[in-house]
């Protein structure tokens, strides 16, 4: 392809439009290509660039939350979504929410104005060779593009749903109940078990069956795989289903009582500091609070802080712990960047986040440079670690930012807020020295 401009991206949303203002205020040219309102995917309904499909919210904005560390870092780095967002803030408590109309409107005129950009209205369905390309299009990312991703990383690596399981904290789960044990004693005894009795498992799954349900969108509807199912479709087809299916007790040895449990539910870790734990199997459609109530039947999960409830909804995303590197550009040709959702991050301001990111790293370059990523103990640097590490590669599910996933802070048992404020003090010293060294402060 004949060069267009320094650097072409595919997909207006917040991620894309995030990408180009880091290259355009760099001084690089930018050719953003968009297919609305040529084409619309089944939820996005507005003409402008940056849409938000759903909530008007884009979280906490709180300073000592994880999602409000995330916003103060990329104010940091001169986001022009935060900066819009900022501008065009609607009443909403601690959370950051926006008037969509305005947002969009603004972040559009805000790249228009540039003389350094062109924005083309059409849908891209294959990438272009030669070209330095970031790729932003999105959970719902067009067919045919999505086709030609899939046939590039030779029919795998490219998914089409979420199916989340929920994840706990783990100093907020009751050692004193559940025991660390390997089926039949085999291997290293990497899982937390929480053990049920008959009574107690048949409630649990009396509350399953019974608790409300997110209901799926039109373009949702999903034909489940059988390897992974919601635990409350599992749940209805017998009364035994889950006791021999994810909640088989057989060889987990309950090592209070000497015998084996009626059911269990297994914990595994979620990251390599052992801070987070998921519920092994649990994906689910269940709404958030109805989670948060009946996982909290599970015995030692009484007062579980949950870092990520469980979902299965549709989404396009990579394999980027196998694909990508930490500069999020891929291993196989380092002329493609990925960014957004697609690379494996879940939430608006995430989304933006690896925009950002992709951004800065094609106008590194451009510039002849090398970016070092952020440290794990700030919201970008742990995002980024989580989805490019190779150690997520196995069972990689789409994250959101939470404390649990910047490096562990070791502290003794201190109240959560407290603790929070330790990670944010810690995240934004690392950052200020970071930007620092990597020249990005201006
Ligand atoms: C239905 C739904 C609801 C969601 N609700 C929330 C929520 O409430 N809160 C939250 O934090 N997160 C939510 N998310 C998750 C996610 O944060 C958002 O989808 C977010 O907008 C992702 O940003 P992005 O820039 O990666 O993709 P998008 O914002 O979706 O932008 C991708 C853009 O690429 C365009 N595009 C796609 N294919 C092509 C192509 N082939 N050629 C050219 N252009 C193309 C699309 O038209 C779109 O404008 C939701 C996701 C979905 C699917």
């Amino acid at each position: 392809m004949n060069k267009i401009a320094d650097v072409i991206i595919i997909g207006g949303g917040l991620a894309g439009c995030e990408a180009a203002w880091q290259l355009l205020r760099r001084g690089h040219t930018v050719h953003l290509f968009e297919m609305k309102p040529q084409k619309f995917s089944p939820a996005h309904k507005m003409k402008h660039l940056a849409e938000l499909v759903c909530s008007n919210s884009l979280k906490s904005n709180s300073p000592d939350s994880a999602p409000g560390l995330l916003k103060d870092e990329m104010r940091r780095l001169h986001s022009l979504i935060l900066s819009v967002a900022d501008q065009t803030a609607v009443a909403a408590g601690s959370a950051l929410a926006v008037d969509r109309i305005e947002f969009a409107r603004k972040v559009e005129a805000e790249l228009l104005q540039q003389n350094n950009f062109t924005l083309s209205r059409m849908e891209i369905t294959e990438i272009p060779s030669g070209a330095l390309t970031i790729i932003a299009t999105g959970p719902l990312t067009s067919d045919a593009l999505a086709q030609f991703i899939h046939a590039l990383l030779d029919g795998s690596y490219l998914y089409f749903y979420d199916a989340i399981a929920p994840i706990v904290e783990a100093d907020s789960i009751n050692m004193d109940k559940v025991y660390w044990a390997s089926r039949y004693d085999k291997g290293t005894p990497d899982y937390l078990n929480c053990p049920l009795s008959e009574k107690e498992y048949k409630r649990f799954r009396q509350e399953l069956l019974a608790g409300e349900k997110v209901a799926a969108k039109s373009f949702e509807e999903v034909k489940h795989f059988e390897g992974c199912l919601p635990v409350e479709i599992m749940a209805a087809r017998g009364e035994d289903t889950l006791a021999f299916g994810p909640m088989k007790p057989v060889g987990l040895i309950n090592p209070y009582t000497g015998a084996m449990p009626y059911a269990v539910v297994q914990l595994r870790r979620e990251n390599s500091s052992g801070s987070l734990f998921n519920l092994v199997g649990f994906q689910t459609k269940l709404t958030w609070p109805e989670q948060e109530r009946i996982f909290r039947l599970i015995p030692g999960l009484e007062n579980a802080q949950f870092a990520r409830m469980g979902s299965i909804h549709r989404n396009t995303y990579i394999n980027s712990p196998s694909l990508l590197q930490p500069s999020l550009q891929m291993k196989m040709d380092p002329n493609i960047f990925f960014a957004g959702q697609i690379t494996g991050v879940e939430g608006y301001m995430e989304s933006t986040a690896m925009g950002l990111w992709a951004g800065l790293n094609a106008a590194s370059v451009l510039e002849g440079k090398q970016l070092q990523p952020p440290p794990v103990t700030t919201a970008i640097g742990a995002l980024l670690h989580y989805i490019t590490s190779p150690g997520s590669a196995k069972n990689f599910q789409p994250m959101n930012i939470n404390f649990g996933i910047l490096e562990h802070l070791p502290v003794k048992r201190m109240k959560k807020r407290e603790k929070h404020i330790l990670y944010v003090k810690r995240a934004l010293q690392d950052m200020s020295i970071w930007t620092r060294s990597q020249d990005l402060s201006a």
